[in-house]
């Protein structure tokens, strides 16, 4: 109907004749869809003519018609459509033809306001969406023009409201908005807005959200202040709430909480808001809001963000934010503090960011860039770092290779053999494998245990108890039934104090132990052995007792609407009734006194003096509340994660709040279903020792803490669970993540290797070196004994590829250990698939690559305050021992021609779930970097897939669509990097864990118990028979397993690629609701049409709502006559683009 001839030279008429038809023809969404993609199509000469139209200068009457037309026009287009339309007629020079058209239209005297107005009004829409308005409004010198129009039309509240949305929308600019404030913006803006009142609604609003964007500027920020505009506000915010009964205007209300919520992005603000008694005031209001709810609860996110925001900030009560524990490196001088302190994880700065938008776009950026595209740093295999004679020293890692197998023929007995090995390759510390070669039978073993080894006996400064009466036999005890588990929790190691007997063999007989691969005993001998910063003497019972894996059940926690506001109040009451708060200490690692202190009764105990431990102090908040601080990784000021402590004391059913209040990453899988894990020794000793999953009311948030000396500009976190214990006076371990100890896996080990039949599997267990502390790091060969020694046979194994095992160089990743575990007892198992594993490689096996951060409870570093997982590239011998000779032994096998088939890295994740895995592709990286190097040309093994795809289908917790293979720079000095590029393994993977569950497959919902993860490290080795299918041929007897590897895929409904499941930023989920941002540019356009099409200054909201389109005005612009049209719209959200009138088209 419109697409005549005289509009033909106008391209979009086809499209909005599209349009129209399928408007007409009942408005098929998909006829709509169909066009939307020409949207764009208005093409730039039609758009250009337009806009060049509207820059000129119109004193003829007949031009303002024209003009007036032409901005009836543009109006419909970009209301038609999404905001792809304004973005174009942006790039098109839309803002500057307004911005023109503005300006001449001022200098037109006498104003022209039937004009003006309409171009006042699309400015603001326009403007909203550019981001660069304010700069272009400078530069056209149409700032002040605005501003001197605002002051001169304060009379008339329709264009003072028009005049406000277009200063609101310079101030998108910070430096405009600077500017503004200069010339007493503020002022004029401030005193625009009433007490409550119930007139002149639009213009109220539109002031104070003139105001809140003039306080993007720091500078305005600062003069608001102290103009005293903080308590104004306040005031005014009071007076709102107090007479708005009806309820009619909470838009005004949440609006000058946006303005409150500006100005307190500087400190000086804060304060101010405080002494002004905003937090008592905000306090209160939230309280009314939440007991009458309804349309007022939309101001208690606000408000509680803006009071949490606010909360004066308060340092931590330490001595020093650094470490407990110092430990002094070789080779420097005694100044341990002198580390560095960035470790990736950067501190959320307190002063405002001036654009969010830009700082996002950054780190899209930084990401892109981090990625590889130097084509020869991808493909170049660099020098060696050390020189090849270096490598000498590592022919002893490898003993299968030199070793006669004698026994074979002899079939004597192995601990010969391994003791020659000792010494033919010098090991100083195989004190392990000397004492556990006694084949004596368990009479004789254990009593050698403990003779060289420690005594369980209560700890002096707790409370006594039957068991440290040491000489008292379980039968004298009289009812055995009844030892209490508080008897228990004090586990005193005393290495040389004689003349106890021993509580170990006691406990053992009387309550046995049943849990696989673990002996108590054994573990108190490797215990004693174990060197810690601060020589712990006690061991931890679940560490002892040991934990017996189920198979999980265990979902994730549900987590209920709104704790996160519950929390923060709470916490925010702390600062309005200090009074109530108690305050009291009652552990501190630095200060042993609270703890003997006998005024416990009102009080849990706590305790965390043990390997792997993390607690620094404990202070009683309320009642059942306490604030827990948990200890630096040593030699730094930071790394605050991981948490494992005792405590006791506990009256059961009664729900006790537990906060962690140091912690520093900015979200956690906490938020999202994860609980930590618990264990009772109560419960152990009823013959359930085990790890479970606990914790109610689990949530993680910004806290209002900051470090003591308040060296960085940084913020803590907290995590708050909630834990009902079943048992009075039991003794329970709270945890990040099920614990698995440095004694634990020495004791593992040996464990290990009595189970084998040595003369089936070759399994052997060296020191790869000795730790900074002077801990050996274990490496463990495996693989199968040749049938024979005949050559054939030996030559086949010495043929075998090498597959390269490693875990936990993060410390705190201790469910890498619990996949290694799996990992170790497979590859030992006389599964069929492992025997043909063991046949086909020989394992060689790094379980613990930082044991002096494991026992020390560090959760990132080693000793030297260093992530290990950094130091690959060039790794220091004196600083990083087993990395350098992890490295060195990796570099002796390449030397020799045995470059190893596969090399896995196994860690934990804290921030997605499932397990995957990172490998490194030359294509990919290139790929996802978008480079320009022709990757087709390039030759890649896609080996490197072999693995992930096989796990896919036989391994329940694993996510191949969460894999990739990346190679970033940030990740240049990692093992998964280094080992694939300097020592050139194609399939070199860093395997990560989630501590949290899947959301995926068979596990979907659940959360990993250690069973899971000791599955995922079976699975893992399983996967490998892939590789060997192809290398060589296999017997029969393995096939009807392997085929599972084949036909039987799992089902897993994986999610999208590379996508995390939580927002990069912890605020995005509910620090704050999208609403008390800027309003979102919907919302501003449905203010600036119906301040537009409004008649005239006493409409009310909902007197306008009645009346719309009755009033057509005879003298207003044409546009008034679509008033209820347009505004219908603007409320429906665009579901379909409004039509264009015919007759507005055939003006043109
Ligand atoms: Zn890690």
């Amino acid at each position: 109907m419109f697409s005549s001839s005289r509009c033909g030279n106008f391209t979009w008429n086809g499209t909005l004749k599209g349009l129209k038809t399928s408007y007409g023809c009942g408005g098929s969404g998909a006829a709509v869809e169909r066009y939307r993609p020409s949207m764009a199509a208005p093409s730039s000469s039609g758009l250009e003519v337009l806009l060049s139209t509207l820059q000129q200068r119109h004193q003829e009457a007949g031009d303002i018609e024209s003009t007036l037309n032409i901005l009836n026009v543009l109006d419909e287009l970009l209301s038609a459509g999404t905001d792809r339309r304004i973005h174009y007629m942006i790039s098109k020079g839309g803002s500057e033809s307004l911005l023109m058209a503005l300006l001449n239209t001022v200098h037109t005297l006498p104003t022209n306001y039937t004009l003006l107005l309409p171009i006042l009004h699309l400015l603001a829409k326009v403007g909203h969406r550019d981001r660069r308005i304010g700069v272009k409004a400078e530069k056209a010198e149409a700032v002040l023009v605005m501003l001197s129009l605002l002051r001169q039309n304060l009379k008339d509240p329709r264009r003072t409201t028009a005049c406000l949305y277009v200063i609101q929308v310079f101030c998108a600019s910070v430096s405009t908005a600077t500017l503004l404030g200069k010339n007493r913006a503020l002022d004029i803006v401030f005193r625009l807005i009433p007490t409550h009142t119930t007139k002149h609604i639009r213009t109220v609003k539109a002031a104070i959200d003139a105001l809140a964007a003039l306080l993007r500027s720091k500078v305005n920020c600062r003069a608001a202040v102290s103009k005293g505009y903080i308590s104004g506000l306040l005031k005014l915010f009071a007076d709102w709430h107090n007479n708005d009964t009806e309820r009619e205007y909470v838009h005004i209300q949440r609006a000058l909480l946006h303005c409150l919520d500006r100005a307190t992005r500087i400190s000086l603000g804060r304060s101010a808001l405080v002494a002004d008694g905003g937090i008592e005031l905000l306090y209160q209001t939230t309280q009314t809001c939440m007991f009458t709810r309804g349309s007022l609860e939309c101001l208690v996110e606000p408000a509680v963000q803006l009071m949490r925001k606010c909360y004066p900030k308060c340092p931590l009560s330490l001595s020093s934010d650094q470490s407990v524990y110092t430990f002094p490196l070789p080779g420097e001088p005694p100044n341990p503090w002198d580390v560095p302190t960035s470790q990736g994880d950067t501190f959320e700065d307190d002063s405002d960011d001036d654009n969010d938008d830009e700082n996002e776009d950054a780190d899209n950026k930084d990401y892109e860039d981090d990625l590889e595209t130097d084509l020869e740093s991808l493909r170049q295999r660099p020098q060696p770092d050390r020189p090849l004679e270096q490598l000498g020293q590592y022919v002893r890692l490898c003993p299968e290779l030199h070793h006669d197998f004698q026994e074979l023929d002899s079939c004597s007995e192995s601990e010969e053999s391994s003791d020659e090995d000792s010494l033919l390759n010098g090991d100083s510390d195989d004190r392990w494998t000397r004492s556990r070669t006694s084949k004596s039978g368990s009479r004789r073993r254990s009593s050698r245990i403990s003779r060289g080894s420690p005594h369980f006996t209560g700890c002096k400064g707790h409370t006594s108890s039957s068991l440290s009466n040491g000489h008292s036999t379980p039968e004298e005890d009289g009812e055995q039934q009844d030892m209490k588990a508080k008897d228990l929790h004090s586990h005193c190691l005393r290495s040389h104090e004689e003349g106890h007997s021993s509580m170990v063999d006691r406990l053992v007989e009387r309550f046995g132990a049943c849990i696989p691969h673990h002996d108590p005993r054994l573990y108190a001998a490797a215990a004693a052995h174990t060197r810690s910063i601060a020589g712990y003497s006690i061991l931890a019972f679940p560490d002892f007792w040991g934990h017996l894996p189920v198979k999980s059940t265990e979902r994730m926690a549900i987590r209920r609407p709104n704790l996160q506001r519950k929390m923060v109040l709470e916490d925010i009451q702390r600062f309005l009734c200090p009074e109530d708060i108690i305050n009291k200490v009652v552990f501190d690692m630095e200060d042993p006194s609270p703890q003997s202190a006998s005024d416990h009764k009102d009080s849990l105990r706590f305790f965390s003096n043990f390997e792997c431990g993390n607690l620094r102090k404990a202070v009683q908040v309320r009642r059942f509340e306490y604030d827990l601080i948990l200890n630096a990784d040593a030699n730094t000021s930071m790394h605050h994660q991981w948490f494992y402590f005792e405590v006791s004391g506990m009256m059961a059913n009664v729900p006790y709040r537990f906060n962690i209040i140091n912690c520093e990453k900015t979200n956690s899988q906490f938020n999202y279903g994860m609980q930590p894990v618990l264990y009772s020794v109560r419960e152990a000793l009823e013959g359930r020792p085990r790890w479970l999953r606990s914790g109610s009311e689990i949530c993680y948030y910004r806290n209002h803490f900051q470090p003591g000396r308040g060296e960085r500009s940084s913020c803590f976190y907290t995590l708050t669970f909630t834990v009902t214990f079943k048992h009075d006076e039991d003794v329970c371990y709270l945890a990040y993540h099920y614990p698995y100890t440095y004694s634990g896996l020495q004791a593992h080990l040996q464990m290990l290797q009595r189970s084998v039949d040595p003369r089936k599997v070759f399994f052997r267990q060296q020191s790869l070196c000795n730790t900074l502390a002077g801990n050996p790091c274990p490496l463990i060969t495996i693989t199968a004994c040749p049938t024979s020694r005949k050559w054939k046979n030996l030559h086949q194994l010495r043929n075998r590829p090498c597959v390269v095992l490693t875990a936990r160089v993060h410390p705190g990743e201790s469910n890498a250990s619990w996949v290694m575990k799996g990992s170790l007892e497979f590859l030992c198992s006389s599964d069929p698939v492992a025997q043909s594993l063991r046949e086909a490689f020989i394992f060689k096996i790094i379980p613990m690559l930082n044991p002096d951060g494991v026992i020390n409870g560090t959760h990132r570093c080693s000793l030297t305050g260093e992530d290990l997982n950094r130091q690959w590239k060039k790794p220091d011998p004196a600083l990083s021992p087993t990395i350098y000779h992890t490295k060195g032994f990796l570099y002796y096998l390449n030397s020799i021609g045995r470059t190893p088939l596969v090399f896995c890295d196994y860690h934990g994740h804290s921030r997605k779930k499932n397990v995957f895995l990172y490998g490194c592709s030359v294509k990919e990286t290139l790929w996802q970097s978008g480079s320009s190097v022709d990757t087709a040309t390039l030759k890649e093994d896609p080996g490197y897939r072999t693995i992930p795809k096989t796990l896919d289908r036989i391994a329940p917790a694993f996510s191949f669509n969460s894999c990739n293979y990346l190679v970033e720079k940030s990740r240049a000095s990692t093992a998964r990097v280094v080992v694939w590029r300097e020592i050139g393994v194609l399939r070199a993977y860093t395997m990560e864990s989630t501590y949290n569950g899947c959301d995926q497959g068979i596990y979907q919902g659940m959360q990993m118990g250690t069973w899971e993860l000791e599955e995922m490290g079976s699975k893992f080795c399983q996967s490998l028979l892939t590789l060997r299918k192809s290398a060589m041929l296999y017997d029969s007897k393995v096939i009807s397993h392997t085929s599972l590897l084949d036909d039987s895929p799992l089902d897993h409904k994986s999610h999208t690629c590379f996508v995390d499941d939580e927002p990069p930023c912890v605020e995005e989920i509910e620090y704050h609701s999208p609403k008390t941002s800027d309003p979102p540019g919907h919302d501003l356009d449905a203010e600036v049409s119906a301040n537009m099409y409004s008649t005239d200054d006493e409409d009310k909201d909902k007197d306008k709502e009645k009346d719309k389109g009755k009033d057509g005005d005879k003298q207003q612009s044409p546009h008034c006559r679509r008033t209820s049209h347009s505004s219908d719209l603007q409320k429906s959200h665009h579901h379909f683009p409004p039509l264009c009138r015919p007759e507005s088209l055939e003006t043109l």
